[in-house]
């Protein structure tokens, strides 16, 4: 009978919007397989909350930025499900303050890497295996981009709003080369959402700081996020793709 089941793999899946998609896919009865990189305390939680909630998951570790990880990656749902129904490319990150003249090629190559190349390498293995050109029975991509491809991000990441701009246009291209495949490829654009990930760059209060400078007055949550990448990834929306969905609240 699970094997009657969709499957949903989501990298970044353990914490952030990216486990907002994992609760709501979960909900909806698909199996889930939840990425993670190093925090497997996370992960594993999320894990043991989507089963106790009837789910079907599992937590696989894993550095989108890596080749091998990504093809372990994909191969771990292979064994596990059998089958790759949706994906969503969530798994990013963002560095510290700064402008583009103190930029080092250290960060430069680890924002694209991650952001950048490990967004293609999972978007290929995902084709590989969902594409009717491939012998598979066609599915959903969700990439997750931001606001940042529109704003730019001056003074505090250009490289970070740089990398998001090629998600839009990977998002675009793909779309259209796949669109015969049974493959449909859409982004989802959030604004200022309230996750981990502003700490993680080293501004704790980012949402705190910039929410009375956003239309709403408010930063978004992940499940806002989640609800727009799971409506994309969803039937409802059969003729949809090589959209960019913005879910930025106005801004
Ligand atoms: P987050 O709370 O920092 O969570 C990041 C997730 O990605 C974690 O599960 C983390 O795993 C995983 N991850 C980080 N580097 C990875 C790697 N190299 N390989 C595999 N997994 C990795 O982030 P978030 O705010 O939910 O952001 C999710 C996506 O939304 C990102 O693409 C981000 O750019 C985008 N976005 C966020 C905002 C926002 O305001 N929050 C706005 C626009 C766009 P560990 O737990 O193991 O570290």
């Amino acid at each position: 009978m699970n094997a009657e089941k969709k499957t949903l793999l989501v990298t970044g899946g353990s914490r952030g919007i990216g486990a907002a998609i994992c609760r709501q896919a979960n909900r909806a009865g698909y199996r889930v397989a939840v990425n993670y990189v190093s925090n497997q305390g996370a992960a594993d939680a999320l894990v043991a909350e989507l089963k106790a909630a009837g789910g079907d998951a599992f937590a696989v570790k894993g550095d989108v930025g890596s080749e091998a990880d990504v093809t372990a990656l994909f191969e771990a749902v292979d064994r596990a499900f059998g089958r790759l129904d949706a994906f969503v490319n969530n798994a990013g990150i963002v560095d510290v303050k700064a402008r583009v003249d103190e930029m080092s090629v250290a960060r430069l190559e680890r924002m694209m890497r991650i952001n950048v190349v490990g967004s293609f390498l999972c978007a290929r293995e995902a084709v590989k295996r969902m594409s009717t050109r491939h012998g598979g029975k066609g599915g959903a991509i969700v990439n997750i981009s931001s606001a940042a491809a529109r704003l730019g991000s001056p003074g505090e990441y250009v490289d970070y709003a740089a990398s998001k701009g090629a998600i839009d246009t990977m998002t675009i291209g793909l779309a259209r080369e796949v669109a015969l495949e049974g493959i449909r490829v859409n982004a989802v654009s959030p604004g200022i959402t309230e996750t981990e990930i502003h700490a993680s760059g080293g501004q704790p209060d980012r949402v705190a700081r910039m929410q009375d400078m956003l239309p709403m007055k408010r930063a978004g949550t992940a499940d806002e996020v989640a609800s727009a990448v799971f409506y994309l990834l969803s039937d409802a929306a059969s003729y949809i793709t090589g959209a960019i969905l913005n879910v930025s609240g106005g801004r």
